[in-house]
C-alpha cells in the first residue's frame, strides 16, 4: 500500500527526532511492502521566521492531504517573547483545531530496563501498561460563558464553564471502547459525576453505549481516586478516559510514572480507530522541542519512533507493522542501549543517529 505522511519537525530537536521517525517508516516499508512518501511543512518557531505564520497554510493543506501527520516539536528560546503577537505555540493549537483532533491518546509503558528511573517503588511499576485518553476539544478549557468581570461593590469575579454536548462525549468514549477491544478489554471513565452535573451526563452516555461494546468491562472512577490510584496501583489500568481538564491533569502524573520524557509517544485523534479501519490523526512525542540539547545529536528518538508506532496502528490500521517497532524498542532496550536521559551509573550513552539505527536495524535492513 502507500501512504503519504505529513512531515513537521518543527523546531529545536524535532528535525533530529522526526528523521529517525521516518527512518523507521522506511524499514517498516520494506519489510511489509509499503510504500511512505513525505509532504515536509513548517510548523512553529521556523515556520514564524519564514513566513510570519506558526501555522502556514501551505502546511495544513499537506497535513489534510496526508493519511497522517508526524510532528516534532515547536518552540525555544529565540520565540519566548510573552508580548510576541504570534508564538509556536499557536501553531500547535491551530492545527489540532482545524483537523478536528478531539481524542488525545498517550500511552504509558514502564520499560522493565528503566524502573530505576521512576520515583515510583518498583514494586509498584510492574506490568504498567496503560493508555489515557482525554478529550481535547471541549470541556473546561473552551466552554462558555468564559469571563472576568467587576461586580457592582468593584470586585472581580471570574468564571469558567465546563460544557460538553452528547456529541462531544459520545465520540471520545466510543475512542475508549475501541482501543480497550483491542487491548485487555477493561475501561475506566473517570468524571465527577458526585459534583459535576456534566460528569454526570457523561457517566450517563458511558453506561448507554457499553451494551454496544459487550466484551469491554467499563468502571466508572472518581478523579480525585483515579488520581490516588495512578500512583498507588497503576498496573490495573487498561485504559482510561476522561475530559480535557482532568485529563490534562491525569497525563502529566502519568507520565512521571516512566521516568523519562525521552521515551513517551502520543496521538491525537480526528475519528475513532476500530481494529479495521484507521482514523486521521497527528502523532508526536511528548517531549518538547529540548533547546538545551538541539543540535548536539544526544536527543533521544524514542518518544517519536513509539508515535510512528501509534501512527501505523491507528491511522493506517496496521497492527503488525505497529507491534514490530515496538518490539524493536523493547529489544534495543533489553540488550541494554541508552541515551543520555535514561543511562544508568556506569552505563555508556549512544547518540540520536545510534539509537534510530539500533531500533530500525532491529526490524529489519
Ligand atoms: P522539553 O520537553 O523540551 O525539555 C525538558 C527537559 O527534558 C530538558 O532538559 C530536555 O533536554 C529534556 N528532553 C526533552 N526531550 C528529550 C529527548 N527526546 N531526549 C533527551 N532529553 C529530552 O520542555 P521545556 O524545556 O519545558 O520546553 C522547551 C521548549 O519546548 C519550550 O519552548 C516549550 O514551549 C516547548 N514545548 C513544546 C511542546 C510541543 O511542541 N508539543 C511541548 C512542551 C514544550
Amino acid at each position: 500500500m502507500q501512504y503519504r505522511i505529513a512531515v513537521l519537525p518543527g523546531d529545536g530537536i524535532g528535525p533530529e527526532v522526526t528523521a529517525e521517525g521516518t527512518k523507521i517508516l522506511d524499514r517498516i516499508g520494506r519489510k511489509f511492502n509499503h510504500s511512505f512518501s513525505y509532504s515536509m511543512g513548517a510548523i512553529g518557531g521556523n515556520a514564524i521566521d519564514s513566513t510570519g505564520s506558526a501555522l502556514p497554510p501551505s502546511t495544513l493543506d499537506s497535513a489534510r492531504k496526508s493519511d497522517a501527520v508526524l510532528l516534532g516539536a515547536v518552540g525555544g528560546p529565540k520565540w519566548d517573547n510573552p508580548l510576541a503577537s504570534v508564538r509556536p505555540e499557536d501553531g500547535l493549537l491551530a492545527i489540532r483545531k482545524e483537523l478536528s483532533l478531539f481524542a488525545n491518546i498517550r500511552p504509558v509503558k514502564v520499560f522493565q530496563e528503566l524502573k530505576e528511573a521512576s520515583p515510583l517503588k518498583p514494586h509498584i511499576l510492574e506490568g504498567v501498561d496503560f493508555v489515557v485518553i482525554r478529550e481535547l476539544t471541549g470541556g473546561l478549557y473552551f466552554g462558555k460563558p468564559k469571563r472576568r468581570w467587576r461586580t457592582k461593590t468593584g470586585k472581580r469575579r471570574a468564571i469558567d464553564s465546563m460544557a460538553y454536548s452528547e456529541e462531544e462525549i459520545l465520540r471520545v468514549l466510543r475512542v475508549g471502547f475501541e482501543l480497550a477491544r483491542g487491548r485487555r478489554k477493561h475501561l475506566t471513565s473517570v468524571d465527577k459525576a458526585n459534583v459535576l452535573e456534566s460528569s454526570r451526563l457523561w457517566r450517563e452516555l458511558a453506561q448507554e453505549i457499553a451494551p454496544q461494546y459487550p466484551d469491554v468491562e467499563l468502571q466508572h472512577m472518581l478523579v480525585d481516586t483515579a488520581a490516588m490510584q495512578l500512583v498507588r496501583a497503576p498496573a490495573r489500568f487498561d485504559v482510561i478516559v476522561t475530559e480535557n481538564t482532568f485529563g490534562d491533569i491525569l497525563t502529566d502524573e502519568a507520565a512521571i510514572l516512566t521516568g523519562s520524557m525521552g521515551t513517551l509517544s502520543s496521538a491525537s485523534l480526528a475519528g475513532t480507530p476500530s481494529s479495521e479501519v484507521g482514523a486521521f490523526g497527528l502523532y508526536e512525542p511528548i517531549h518538547g522541542s529540548a533547546p538545551d540539547i538541539a543540535g548536539l545529536g544526544v536527543a533521544n528518538p524514542i518518544a517519536t519512533i513509539l508515535s510512528v508506532a501509534l501512527l501505523l496502528r491507528y491511522s493506517l490500521g496496521l497492527e503488525a507493522e505497529a507491534l514490530a517497532v515496538e518490539k524493536a524498542v523493547d529489544q534495543a532496550l533489553a540488550d541494554g542501549h541508552r541515551c543520555a536521559d535514561i543511562v544508568g551509573p556506569g552505563e555508556t550513552p549512544i547518540g540520536t543517529l545510534e539509537m534510530g539505527e539500533t531500533i530500525g536495524s532491529r526490524i529489519g535492513p
